[in-house]
């Protein structure tokens, strides 16, 4: 067992206050961490504003451009400590880890060190009156010092995807991981004094959300705070941000749809969706929990979902063959098994799953719940309007495009959609209707990260991702000179 301790101005600083650290996979206290003073709050917002007038401000683009390439080499060298610590703070499969959430945490600094590289700047003769003409060139200057606020489904992955742009950018940053997961960002510390960080610009502070979180969001030293998460939260840390008129990023839920065409080709559509709903064990915002599918295939489409989800490994996250993990906590356990209770009460025919499996004895103190599948709800109940957050969806007919395309936008969530169809007319046409950040087509989870990601309606507010990146967390200055 070890203490994670927070990570202020190049050094590991432990407190008084410990708390336990449990693996979601057998609900064994793995570790503790020493939960952030507001004294150690108020210094690490502090020391990254002192680095902005240090060292770190003084390099050109290029300097930085080589401290987040050796940033990214150093996740690649230690990968399997990475892998090691992301999966004992979430209990998710080693083979998904391995695949998609430490590669990335690494590609997102190498992308955004891109990113500025290639970045180019306005520039615009004009005409004035005396005839001479003036010239305006832009110039980007780093925000400041950047709150950065990180959900547990995808720790190292969602907190570099902020991270990265920050110091690309030549910000200083300080993070707040969740309680449940800390052991990555706390470790990304060590590779940062390694990368030749200058002290202060990379800051982890440990603790809750209701208290460390809530320190730092309020603290008047931050110039703006990017947030991953929960809606509700994210309404709270715009609140905060508007306390002298901060700018604030917000990606927050989704109740995402994935629209089933009877053109669809189904072994895709059927994998896609197998995908989309349970991968990461349904914790992923991005992902489906309502699907709506032609009537004409309704009933094999059911059946090959359930076959899907009955076929899914739930187990040991080591083993290679594992591919669904347990949920993050016992508390969100309560809540994904509220949510199927709520179902039944509210009339759902139970396709699968709907409890918590038969795991073998080393695992049953996990947070584990079945995938679960669900059909003939109405639209307004409670598992096909809120977001669950766990390995489940409900599955409804439909029997037109314009239908489907009502249903589908019929939430206060606009994230993301998935669409099913080999007709690209009609992909085109349905994908432009779509209300959401991002539709995809015959696919799910296919990330370019130079487009803009982000959500519509309640999913949140800004655009983060290549040059749009830059536009958060840079401050544009224009210059004019006459000629
Ligand atoms: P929460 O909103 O509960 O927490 C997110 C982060 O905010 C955590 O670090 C949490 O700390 C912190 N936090 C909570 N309260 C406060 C506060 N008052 N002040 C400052 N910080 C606070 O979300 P979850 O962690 O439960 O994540 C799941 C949610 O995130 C889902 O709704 C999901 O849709 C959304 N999400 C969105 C994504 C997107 O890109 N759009 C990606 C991933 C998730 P702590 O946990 O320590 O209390």
């Amino acid at each position: 067992m070890s203490t994670v301790k927070s990570f202020i101005n190049g050094e590991y600083v432990g407190s008084d206050e410990l708390a336990d650290v449990v693996n979601p996979a057998t609900g064994e206290v793995v570790n503790q961490y020493c939960v952030a003073t507001e004294a150690q709050v108020a210094k690490a917002v502090s020391s990254a504003r002192d680095a902005l007038k240090g060292e770190w401000g003084k390099l050109g683009t290029q300097e930085r451009v080589e401290i987040l390439y050796k940033i990214a080499d150093g996740i690649n060298a230690r990968f399997e400590e990475f892998l090691e610590a992301e999966c004992l703070d979430t209990g998710k499969p080693y083979s998904l880890a391995r695949h998609i959430d430490i590669p990335r945490g690494a590609a997102n600094f190498k992308i955004f060190a891109d990113t500025i590289k290639n970045a180019g700047d306005e520039a615009f003769h004009m005409a004035t009156p005396d005839g001479t003409g003036a010239l305006n060139y832009t110039v980007r200057k780093p925000k400041g010092v950047i709150g950065v606020i990180g959900p547990w489904n995808l720790p190292l992955l969602l907190m570099t995807w902020k991270v990265g742009p920050a110091l690309a950018c030549g910000n200083t940053v300080v993070v707040k991981p969740s309680e449940e997961t800390q052991l990555t960002t706390s470790l990304l510390g060590e590779v940062m004094n390694d990368a030749g960080l200058p002290p202060g610009v990379f800051n982890v502070i440990l603790g809750t959300g209701a208290k460390v979180g809530n320190a730092l969001i309020t603290n008047p030293g931050l110039d703006a705070i990017t947030f991953t998460g929960s809606t509700p939260t994210g309404q709270r840390i715009a609140e905060a941000a508007a306390v002298g008129v901060r700018d604030s990023s917000l990606e927050l839920g989704g109740k995402n749809p994935g629209i089933v065409f009877a053109d669809c080709d189904m072994d895709k559509a059927v994998e896609g969706t197998i995908r989309s709903v349970f991968a990461n064990c349904g914790q992923v915002c991005l992902g489906t929990e309502r699907v709506y599918v032609e009537r004409a295939i309704f009933d094999e489409f059911v059946q090959r979902l359930k076959e899907g989800a009955e076929a899914l490994k739930l187990g040991d996250p080591k083993d290679p063959e594992t591919n669904m993990g347990p949920l993050i906590s016992e508390a969100h356990r309560n809540k994904v098994l509220g949510y199927y209770k709520k179902a039944v009460d509210e009339g759902a025919t139970v396709v699968t799953g709907g409890g918590i499996p038969d795991l073998p004895s080393e695992l049953k103190g996990g947070s584990w719940v079945e995938p679960t599948i669900w059909t003939g709800l109405p639209e307004d109940a409670a598992v096909v309007t809120e977001e669950i957050f766990g390995p489940c969806c409900h599955i409804a007919p439909f029997d037109s495009e314009d239908e489907v395309i009502k249903l589908a936008n019929d939430t206060s969530y606009g994230l993301a959609s998935a669409v099913w169809t080999e007709n690209v007319s009609r992909a085109h046409r349905v994908a432009a209707q779509m209300e959401c950040g991002i539709c995809w087509v015959n696919s799910w989870f296919l990330r370019d990260l130079r487009t803009p990601f982000g959500g519509a309606k309640q999913s949140g507010t800004g655009r983060e991702g290549g040059l749009h990146s830059l536009e958060f967390y840079t401050e544009l200055s224009n210059i004019c000179i006459k000629l």
